[in-house]
């Protein structure tokens, strides 16, 4: 039996040619870093309207706070250039968040991605079978990941 646990690029459900099915697109990219200085006891989102704009504050490790913007696929060529000013900016969207932001002090660069499809693959056959986002992925936004590798290898929806 070979367990593919290798991710979305997986070796095991090419050399199986899984089927893939309920796919859809890559969604709206995604940029990370670590701030000091930006308490939160609370996982705080905010969505906003204008300039299609969404972002989440997270408490992690060591006082540090994680603070995840994402932007539609259309703008991630114009905003590559110029990422940092483009995170900042969007936080002008909730003047509250923004000057809370001002203060507080950045302790890691930026992380970013964009290859972010969704899709699910027939997660078993003879001899294989394939767990987490070998067989499922979605965005990240829903924090599901992890406690969905879990739960797989199924098929997770009717087909
Ligand atoms: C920005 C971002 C934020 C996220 N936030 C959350 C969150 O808050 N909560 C949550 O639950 N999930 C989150 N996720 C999703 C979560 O990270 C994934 O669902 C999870 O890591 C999938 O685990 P996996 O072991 O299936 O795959 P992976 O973590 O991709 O691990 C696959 C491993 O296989 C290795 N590999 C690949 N090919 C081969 C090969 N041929 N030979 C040997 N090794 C190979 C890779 O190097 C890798 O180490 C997030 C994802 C992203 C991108």
């Amino acid at each position: 039996m070979v367990i593919g646990a290798d991710g979305k690029h997986s070796l095991v459900a090419k050399t199986v040619q899984a089927e893939r099915y309920s796919e859809a697109p890559p969604l709206a990219p995604s940029y990370y870093t670590y701030w000091s200085g930006l308490p939160t006891d609370t996982f705080e989102t905010y969505v906003r309207a204008e300039d299609d704009r969404g972002w989440g504050v997270l408490a992690t490790h060591d006082d540090l706070t994680c603070v995840v913007m994402g932007w539609p696929l259309a703008q991630f060529e114009a905003n590559r250039k110029d990422v940092e000013g483009t995170y900042m900016k969007s936080f002008e969207l909730a003047p509250e968040f923004a000057e809370r932001i001002s203060g507080a002090k950045r302790e890691a660069r930026f992380q970013g991605i964009r290859d972010l499809p969704g899709y699910f693959r027939k997660p078993y056959g003879p001899g294989w079978a394939l767990v987490g986002d070998a067989g499922y992925h979605k965005h990240p936004l829903t924090a599901y990941g992890i406690s969905d590798a879990f739960r797989t290898p199924r098929q997770s929806r009717p087909r």
